[in-house]
């Protein structure tokens, strides 16, 4: 018992200078509960028969658990992953132009549904969708949520107590828990599954089109592939059959690129369809994410026949799914990049059209700011990916920098405990930091955290092992 009396009290641990510090930070609330939970700690330490910890101990342990709780708060990272659209860190990073656009629009108002020169309501994300329409050669286009809000808009409003034909080899689950069957029956349709998994013909579509068929589905397999005996028809094949029978033929493309020039990638990124192609061979309505290829924010795009998307814009679900003025805000300046042939400026773009040689010399670049650290690295040919659920089975040859050290899943986390957080990958027994995906202005922060991680691992086994 004396021992436990021995204990620092709640009042002067949270009055000493370093806690009182966070709160300003945290937050009073947090910190009082970050301390309380401390303290009971320290009571069942006392109580195991271990000596109290004294009032310092107990500071220096609130500290590391508000450096916890603030660390969960969103954050720049740096992303070394060669993983161009990594859904964990954030998709496609912003243009300039839309930071720009959010400062002037985020802390005022703005006229997200008002026609200036009329002076009246106007309808929200028109400019926007004018010029998604424009771009992707369609008739008009609505923006929604996310793709996968895009989705279920088209198959609620189409397809609700009637019946969706899908083949069996599109039935995919993209992550995160969109599964094609799962949102089929939370729009309420049913599925009619046709085909094989490897092979579907069109004529396996129409023998399903009966008196129930409200819509012919596609769905982009997009992070897996198939390979061998393998048949889909192409989507001009079925928007004729679908028009042939006049029910709606859907695509859901996911990825959303919109322009050509994909820089030096090779293999079957290459064919990927883009938005115009799908829109030309036919489609009533075409869904894909904003924040994959097409390098804008979170967002959902369907586009299309203009009858469909007016009835979809008016379906009472859409206003359950409508973006935010920011979301807004920052994609018109990207919709505006493509309109004029600045596409290069989207990060996504740029970090995709990067060629091998410039690649190398970024890693190159790196390696020489870490002379004379004493630690055995090289620069490599790295495999990244495009990523985000996007050809993820395209592999996109990369450069980096590859760090052999005997435990390089330590030298991972201390990267990723740096100010600016570093993310590698760890293969065969060495840290892998890929080029490509770390953006110019990063490189100082990069370097200085590798410098951080190594000079530590350094020290540490220096302590270890004395020869
Ligand atoms: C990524 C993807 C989705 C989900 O899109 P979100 O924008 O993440 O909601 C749906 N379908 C396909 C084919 C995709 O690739």
């Amino acid at each position: 018992m004396g021992e436990l009396r021995r204990l620092p009290k709640m009042d002067r641990l949270l009055a000493a200078p370093e806690v009182h510090a966070w709160n300003a930070r945290v937050g009073k609330k947090a910190l009082t509960a970050l301390a309380r939970e401390v303290v009971a700690e320290a009571r069942a330490e006392v109580r195991a028969g271990q000596d109290a910890p004294t009032l310092e101990q107990l500071v220096t342990r609130v500290g590391a658990r508000a450096r916890e709780t603030e660390g969960r708060a969103l954050q720049p990272v740096i992303n070394a992953t060669g993983i161009v659209l990594h859904t964990n860190l954030g998709r496609a990073p912003l243009p300039s132009q839309s930071l720009q656009r959010l400062q002037a629009i985020a802390t005022g108002y703005c006229s997200v549904e008002l026609d200036i020169a009329v002076g009246s309501r106007a309808r929200r994300a028109m400019a926007a969708e004018a010029a998604l329409a424009e771009l992707c050669d369609a008739e008009a286009a609505l923006i929604v949520n996310n793709n996968a809000a895009a989705v279920l808009l088209v198959l609620s409003h189409l397809a609700a107590g009637r019946e969706v034909i899908v083949s069996r080899g599109e039935l995919v689950e993209i992550g995160g828990g969109f599964r094609i069957p799962d949102v089929l029956a939370r729009s309420g349709a049913r599925l009619v599954e046709v085909g094989t998994t490897n092979r579907t013909r069109a004529e396996d579509y129409r023998r399903a089109i009966g008196e129930h068929t409200a819509c012919l589905l596609r769905v982009h397999p997009s992070n897996f592939k198939m390979t061998g005996f393998v048949e889909r028809p192409r989507a001009s094949e079925l928007a004729q059959l679908a028009a042939e029978h006049d029910v709606p033929m859907v695509e859901d493309l996911g990825g959303g690129r919109v322009v050509r020039d994909l820089g030096e990638l090779v293999g079957p990124a290459t064919d990927e369809p883009t938005v115009q192609a799908c829109v030309r061979d036919g489609a009533d309505a075409v869904c894909f994410s904003l924040d994959k290829l097409f390098g804008g924010p979170q967002g959902g795009a369907i586009v299309g026949k203009r009858t469909l998307i007016e009835k979809l814009a008016r379906d009472p679900l859409a206003r359950a799914l409508r973006v935010d003025k920011l979301t807004l805000a920052a994609l018109e300046p990207v919709l505006q990049l493509y309109a004029t042939d600045a596409s290069s400026d989207l990060p996504v773009l740029r970090m995709l059209r990067t060629g091998s040689k410039a690649l190398e010399e970024r890693a190159a670049g790196w390696l020489a700011a870490l002379e004379g650290l004493g630690f055995e690295a090289e620069v490599r040919p790295t495999q990244g990916a495009i990523g985000g659920g996007t050809l993820a089975a395209t592999e996109l040859a990369s450069w980096g920098l590859v760090i052999h050290q005997p435990d390089p899943e330590k030298l991972a986390a201390l990267l990723r405990a740096a100010p600016s957080p570093v993310l590698g990958r760890v293969s065969e027994g060495a840290l892998v930091l890929d080029a490509r995906t770390v953006l110019p202005p990063e490189d100082a922060a990069l370097i200085a955290a590798l410098r951080d991680a190594v000079t530590k691992l350094t020290a540490a086994r220096g302590v270890g092992c004395k020869s």
